[in-house]
Formats: C-alpha cells, sequence, structure tokens
C-alpha cells in the first residue's frame, strides 16, 4: 500500500560515499554514477509491452510544446505525495489507477534521470573550470612572485652597485682632487724649478762665458807662462852662457894674470878690461837680479794666476756640479712632472670612465626603477586580476555548493522514486553470474555463453550456444566471468540496507553443482562473499544511524534443510546428535516452522545467536559451514547437498523519535539444481538429489502459481518454500541469483537454469512492504 510511506524511518547511509565507489541501486536501471545513467526500462513493461495512456491528463504534468511530458520538482513532489484514493470493491478502477500512478512515476524518474544527468554535467564543467581557474591563477601567482622577488633582488644588487660605485666615485674624486692639489704644487714646484733653471741657466752661460774668458786668461797666462819660461830659460841660458863667458873670463883672467907676469904690458888694458867687465859682470849681475826679481815677481804672478786658475778651476767645477745636480733635479721633476702629468691624464681618463659608468649605472637604474614600476603596476593588476578570479572561483564555489545541494536532493528524489518504483513493481529480481572456468574444467573447445553488446541489453544480456543454435536472455544484471565479489556486492548493498530499513530481504543462489552458489553467497576467506559483506555493511551502517539515535540489535540463525529436514547448524557440536542422518532423511529433532500475523517466521528450538560484531558473525558462519552437510559427486567434490539459510533479525529502535523497524536478511545458497542423471548418484546420494530436486521444483511451483495469482499456492509442498512464505509471498524484497558454469558439458543444465530463472525473472509477485510501527510507551525490544 502507497500508505506505507508514513512513519519512515530515516533512510540508511549509503553503503559507499560518493565519489569513491559508485552508489548502487538494486538493480542497474536506476544506477548512480557519471556515464552510467541510462535508465532502463522496467523488465515487465520490456518483455511485455503495454500501451502507454496519454499523459496529458495526470494532474501535475505539463505538456512542453513538441509533445514531451515536462516535470519540475515540485510536480514529482505532489506525485509522490499523492495519495491514491483506491474504492472499495473496484479493484480494476484501482489497478488502473495504480497502473497509471505507476506509469506517472515512471515518467517522473526519467525526467529526474535527466536531471540528474544535466546537473552532473554541469557540475562536472564548473568543477573543471574552477579547478583549471584556480591552477591557473596558483601558476600566475607563483610566476609573478619569483618575478618580483628577481626584481627586488636585482634592484637590491643595483642599490647595492650604485653604493659601491658612489662611495668609490667619492674615492676617485677625492683622489683626484688629491691629484690635482699635488699637480698644482708640483706644477708651481716646476715653475719655480723652471725659473730656478733659467736662472742657472744664465748662470751658467755667465759662468761659461766667464770659464771662457778664465779659460782665455789662463791660456794667455798660460803663453805668457810659456813665454815667461821661455824667457828665463834664455835668461838661463844667457847666464849660463855668462856663467860660461864669466869662467872663460876668469879663464881669460887667470890667463890675463898669467899673461900679466908676462904681459904686464897689458896690464893697464887689461886692468881696464876687468875693469870694464867687472862693470859689465856688475852690469849683467844687476841684470840678472832684475831679471830674478822680475822671475820672481813673474812666478808670483803665476802662482797668483794658477791659484786663482785652480780657484777658478774648483769653481767652475762647483758650478758644474751644482748644474749637473740641478740638471738632474729638473730632470727628475721634469720625469715626476711627466709622470704627475700621465697620473693626472690616467685619473682624468678614470673619471671619465667612471662618469660614464655612473651614467650607465643611472640610467641602468633608471631603468629598474621603471621595471620596477611596471612589475608593481603588473602585481596590481594580477592582484586585481587574482581577486576578480577568486571572486569568480568563489561563486563558482557557492554555484557548485547549489549545485551539490541540488544533486544530493534530486539524488535522494531519484532514489525516492527508484525505491516506490521497485516497491510497485514487486517482481523477484534476478542477477545472472557465470563463473570463470578453472582450472579443474579442462580446456573449453568453444564459449557456450557470449554477451550482446547492443546498448538496450548492455550489462543485462545473455546468450547460451548449444548445439550451434543461440539462446538469448536478459535479466536485471548479468555478471560476466570477470565480475568480482565487489562488483556483484555492490549491486546488491542497497537491497541488504532496505534490511536496516525494516524490509523482509531474501537473497538465494540457484544453479547446478559447481556454478559457483557457494562462491558468491560465502566466498573464500579472501574474497569474501555476500553473506560476510552483507553482514559487514549492516554491522557498519547500525553503528552510523547510532549518531540519528538509533539502536540495533541483530539476531542471526542458520539452518540447512537436508532432505526436507530442517537442522540447527548453531547448535554446540556435542548437542547436535540430531544431525545424524537417517534413512529416511528425518532426524531426531523436529523444527516446526510457524508464521505470525505479522509476517515474521519462528522455527523453534532454533539457535538465535545475539551478534554484535563482524567478528562473532565470522566463527558463526565458520561454525555453520563446518557443520554443513557436503557429500561427494562426480561435480563438485565439496558440493553441497543442502540448502543453507542464513536469517539476520534486524530490530531497531530510535529513542528519539520512538519509531520501530524489523527487518529480515534471508541469505540463501541453494543445493544443487542438477537433473539426475548427471549427477550418476546412487543410494543415498540418489535420494538427496531426489529432495532437492523436488524442493527446487516446489519453489518453482510456488512462484509460477504467484505470477498467475492462483488461489493456492503450494507453500506447503516443501520446507524451504514453507519457510521462505513470507518472502516469497510478495512482502518481501526477493533477489535471485542465477550462477552458471561456463563448461561446454554443462550447457545442458545451464539451459534449463537461464529458463527457470527468465521465468522466475517474469513474475510479479508483490509489493515489498516495511515493517514499521510506533513504538509503545516504556516497550523494550522485542525480539520475538
Ligand atoms: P556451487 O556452490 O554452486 O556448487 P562453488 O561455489 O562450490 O559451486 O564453486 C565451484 C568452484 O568454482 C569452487 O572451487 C569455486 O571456488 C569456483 N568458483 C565459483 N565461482 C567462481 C568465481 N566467480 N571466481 C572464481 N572461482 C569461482
Ligand atoms: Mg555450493
Amino acid at each position: 500500500m502507497v500508505t506505507g510511506n508514513q512513519n519512515r524511518a530515516p533512510r540508511s547511509p549509503p553503503a559507499k560515499r560518493r565519489g569513491t565507489t559508485i552508489q548502487v541501486s538494486l538493480d542497474k536501471r536506476g544506477k548512480t554514477g557519471v556515464g552510467r545513467t541510462t535508465a532502463r526500462q522496467p523488465l515487465a513493461e520490456s518483455n511485455h509491452k503495454k500501451p502507454v495512456a496519454g499523459t496529458s491528463d495526470f494532474p501535475g504534468v505539463k505538456d512542453s510544446e513538441n509533445g514531451e511530458v515536462v516535470f519540475g520538482k515540485e510536480e514529482v513532489e505532489a506525485l509522490l505525495n499523492e495519495v491514491l484514493k483506491l474504492k472499495k470493491l473496484d479493484a480494476k478502477g484501482n489497478m488502473q489507477l495504480v497502473t497509471d500512478y505507476s506509469k506517472r512515476l515512471k515518467l517522473g524518474l526519467k525526467w529526474s534521470f535527466q536531471e540528474q544527468e544535466k546537473l552532473e554535467t554541469e557540475l562536472e564543467t564548473s568543477r573543471k573550470k574552477c579547478i583549471d581557474t584556480e591552477t591557473e591563477m596558483e601558476r600566475k601567482v607563483v610566476d609573478l612572485n619569483s618575478f618580483l622577488l628577481n626584481l627586488k633582488n636585482e634592484n637590491a644588487a643595483l642599490d647595492e652597485k650604485l653604493a659601491k660605485e658612489s662611495s668609490e666615485k667619492l674615492d676617485a674624486l677625492n683622489h683626484h682632487r688629491l691629484e690635482k692639489d699635488a699637480r698644482v704644487d708640483a706644477e708651481r714646484l716646476q715653475a719655480s724649478l723652471s725659473e730656478d733653471l733659467e736662472n742657472i741657466r744664465k748662470e751658467k752661460l755667465a759662468v761659461d762665458k766667464q770659464v771662457i774668458s778664465l779659460s782665455e786668461t789662463y791660456k794667455r797666462l798660460q803663453e805668457y807662462n810659456t813665454s815667461l819660461q821661455q824667457y828665463n830659460s834664455k835668461l838661463q841660458t844667457d847666464l849660463s852662457v855668462v856663467n860660461e863667458s864669466l869662467t872663460k873670463v876668469e879663464k881669460e883672467k887667470l890667463a890675463v894674470v898669467e899673461n900679466l907676469s908676462t904681459l904686464r904690458g897689458h896690464y893697464n888694458s887689461i886692468q881696464e878690461q876687468l875693469t870694464s867687465s867687472r862693470v859689465s859682470l856688475d852690469e849683467a849681475v844687476n841684470q840678472k837680479k832684475s831679471l830674478d826679481n822680475e822671475v820672481k815677481c813673474l812666478r808670483e804672478e803665476l802662482q797668483k794666476v794658477r791659484e786663482d786658475r785652480d780657484r777658478h778651476i774648483v769653481q767652475v767645477q762647483g758650478l758644474t756640479a751644482d748644474i749637473l745636480r740641478r740638471k738632474e733635479v729638473t730632470e727628475k721633476s721634469i720625469v715626476d712632472l711627466e709622470n704627475l702629468a700621465a697620473k693626472s691624464q690616467a685619473l682624468q681618463e678614470m673619471c671619465s670612465s667612471q662618469a660614464e659608468q655612473i651614467c650607465v649605472l643611472q640610467h641602468q637604474l633608471a631603468t629598474a626603477n621603471e621595471k620596477l614600476k611596471m612589475a608593481d603596476l603588473s602585481v596590481i593588476e594580477s592582484k586585481s586580476k587574482h581577486e576578480g578570479h577568486e571572486k569568480t572561483i568563489s561563486e563558482l564555489r557557492s554555484n557548485l555548493a547549489d549545485l551539490e545541494q541540488q544533486l544530493i536532493s534530486g539524488e535522494n528524489l531519484r532514489k525516492k522514486l527508484h525505491n516506490t518504483i521497485l516497491e510497485l513493481k514487486g517482481n523477484i529480481r534476478v542477477f545472472c553470474r557465470v563463473r570463470p572456468s578453472l582450472p579443474d574444467d579442462g580446456v573449453a573447445s568453444e564459449a557456450i555463453v557470449s554477451y550482446p553488446t547492443a546498448t538496450e541489453s548492455l550489462g543485462r544480456g545473455i546468450d547460451l550456444i548449444q548445439s550451434g543454435q543461440k539462446y538469448p536472455f536478459t535479466f536485471d544484471k548479468v555478471f560476466n566471468h570477470e565480475a568480482s565479489q565487489e562488483d556483484v556486492f555492490l549491486e546488491i548493498s542497497q537491497l541488504v540496507q532496505s534490511a536496516l530499513d525494516g524490509y523482509k530481504v531474501c537473497i538465494f543462489a540457484y544453479g547446478q553443482t559447481g556454478s559457483g552458489k557457494t562462491y558468491t553467497m560465502m566466498g573464500k576467506p579472501d574474497r569474501k562473499g555476500l553473506i560476510p559483506r552483507s553482514l559487514e555493511q549492516i554491522f557498519q551502517a547500525s553503528q552510523a544511524l547510532t549518531a540519528q539515535g538509533w539502536k540495533y540489535k541483530l539476531q542471526a540463525s542458520m539452518l540447512e534443510i537436508y532432505n526436507e529436514t530442517i537442522r540447527d547448524l548453531l547448535l554446540p557440536r556435542s548437542s547436535n546428535m540430531d544431525i545424524v542422518r537417517t534413512e529416511s532423511g528425518v532426524s531426531g529433532r523436529q523444527y516446526a516452522i510457524k508464521h505470525d500475523a505479522d509476517g515474521n517466521t519462528h522455527v523453534s528450538d532454533l539457535t538465535l545467536v545475539d551478534v554484535c560484531s563482524v567478528r562473532e558473525i565470522s566463527s558463526l558462519l565458520e561454525q555453520a559451514s563446518q557443520s554443513r552437510s557436503v557429500g561427494r559427486t562426480q561435480m563438485n567434490e565439496q558440493s553441497s547437498r543442502s540448502h543453507f539459510v542464513f536469517t539476520l533479525r534486524i530490530f531497531g529502535v530510535n529513542e528519539g523519535t520512538e519509531q520501530q523497524v524489523q527487518g529480515v536478511l534471508n541469505l540463501i545458497d541453494l543445493a544443487g539444481s542438477e537433473r539426475l542423471s548427471k549427477s550418476g548418484a546412487t543410494g543415498d546420494r540418489l535420494k538427496e538429489t531426489q529432495s532437492i530436486n523436488k524442493s527446487l521444483s516446489a519453489l518453482a511451483d510456488v512462484i509460477f502459481a504467484l505470477a498467475k495469482k492462483e488461489d493456492h499456492i503450494p507453500f506447503r509442498n516443501s520446507k524451504l518454500t514453507y519457510l521462505l512464505q513470507p518472502c516469497l509471498g510478495g512482502d518481501s524484497k526477493t533477489l535471485m541469483f542465477v550462477n552458471i558454469s561456463p563448461q561446454p558439458s554443462s550447457s545442458g543444465e545451464s539451459l534449463c537454469s537461464l529458463r527457470f530463472a527468465a521465468r522466475v525473472n517474469a513474475c510479479e509477485i508483490g509489493i515489498p512492504r516495511r515493517q514499521t510501527t510506533m513504538r509503545p510507551i516504556d516497550s523494550h525490544l522485542n525480539c520475538g
């Protein structure tokens, strides 16, 4: 009933968060996530096409110009909140109303899919745009910052250089001034020296003249001296001649004296001669004396002249030395002067080059300042741009948040619609899973299954090839041999979630022995199956709901139906005496199945274990699988020859809202569905197989009777169908896995399984109902 929507418990949080894992709906019709929004027509509709009534007369639905039906959020909300006015005793009318309502809901769902798709694309583009802009901006800011930093560094370096150059320039100017002073001093000195030099030159000239005159005098004096010497020598010669003549005279005197005696005659004369000679001698002596005096005088004069000359020579030498010295000094000062001139030239050159350099530096500084200004301007510009961008980003962000909000509400709406459609549809959903080829299978000659690639049956179709003939099938979902345990669980996680929301959920695996039923339901320690994964999810979700005031109590039971006998798999081993199989298949303890008015099933004496953690459940599963009956057939050494039923009862109570929910999760691993001839069983095994086949055909009978809406549904024909009556009878959400083996030798069995599954899939067996109540005051969790 539609009124079942009232007093709804809060939706459990989705199994996986958006963005990390695709949230999965019960079947792929409403699969969320990017790129997987193709909605599928409900199977009942696709398999039995019925004419669609016009929509223009639907309340809250508008017709667009091109004739398409246009929905709005309000229309959909109105549609959802619409209460169907069903008339008593007018089943046909009511049916028509429900059908119309369902069609409108379908249209609404379609619209919500389109809306969601649009919103997702919009969101994606704005996200991308936002990310692009952000990255671009960040890159720009980083670039500008580094450019600014470079410029600042350059500027600092230039400033430093400028300061250095300025101080150098100051030094150079000081130096230049000093040099200038030195040069002026040197020039002054040079001028005075030049004057001195001039004076000295003049003096030198005068001295030269004097020297020349002195030399001339000296020459003359020498000549005079020579002449005097000549005269002296002449005088000496004369003297010697006189002396000789004197001697001669004396000799003659002697001769005369001699002759006097002898020549007394001559005495007088001689006397006279003597006297005259004496006079002449005196004269000569006087002459000699005067000459001697004259010579002495001359000698003195010569001496004087010589002394004078020597003095002059000394003076000349001193003057020459002085001149030489002066010359040297002058030369030195000329050299100094030249050096100083060269230095001053160099300094001037340096000065001019430094001035040039300063000019260049000033120019550089000006350009750097200009650049800095430009950079400042560009920084300001980019800052304003950045601010603009940031504004845009924040706008985009708020837009994004809005869109996300819209998306979330759209998603919620879609879920609501999807759930409503599922509830209204009411047929058993069927998933098909093909296991991979195993090493034990041997080399397969050819593949017996293929998967159609047409869009309408993508992921839902499977073709079985037998004896060259192709048998096509379509289910709610087909998992090929590559599908992982996680892929499979993702598809059913929402169904498991509904158990927490108060639904009865029943998932069973059907297929021949060795097709992968136990693998799908239980899995392996490293590749966990649906049962452990479902329990983990329920624990996590129930813990997450405690924040909203929900408290959950979980009770697990595990049984198997072997040869039409129920066995408690959680009984302690010692007390489990009743598990001994008897020839008749009747065990010691009888477990009675009872259904109460609320549609809850009770099995008398069955062990119910309160579970509080995943670990506890794991050990229970371990215990159950150990005590489970396994037989040996040709097909599968560890094949289960019994139906395994895991039941988790969920009791939830919300202290805040006084709400109570009761959900049930049944996970069933059916025994192999193969026909008798195949397993080659005899004796006990034959009996087992017969029993299994009987219960499976009872299951089929129940389903088909339900589909035909027969008055009598043969639930009691087998323990399995009786146990599952509330689940099959239309109150629960039921999903069947049909497991297929890829072996060519199993193609016959596979075809049977697929045909059975297809028939089940086409059955409409009822509308699932949630079991929620308002809690009576002071009531406590009642686990029934
Ligand atoms: P069933 O319970 O239907 O008799 P099982 O679940 O025991 O079949 O599977 C038979 C064998 O095939 C097991 O060894 C199991 O590990 C393997 N198997 C089944 N399905 C798969 C799968 N999807 N991937 C890998 N191995 C699988
Ligand atoms: Mg098995």
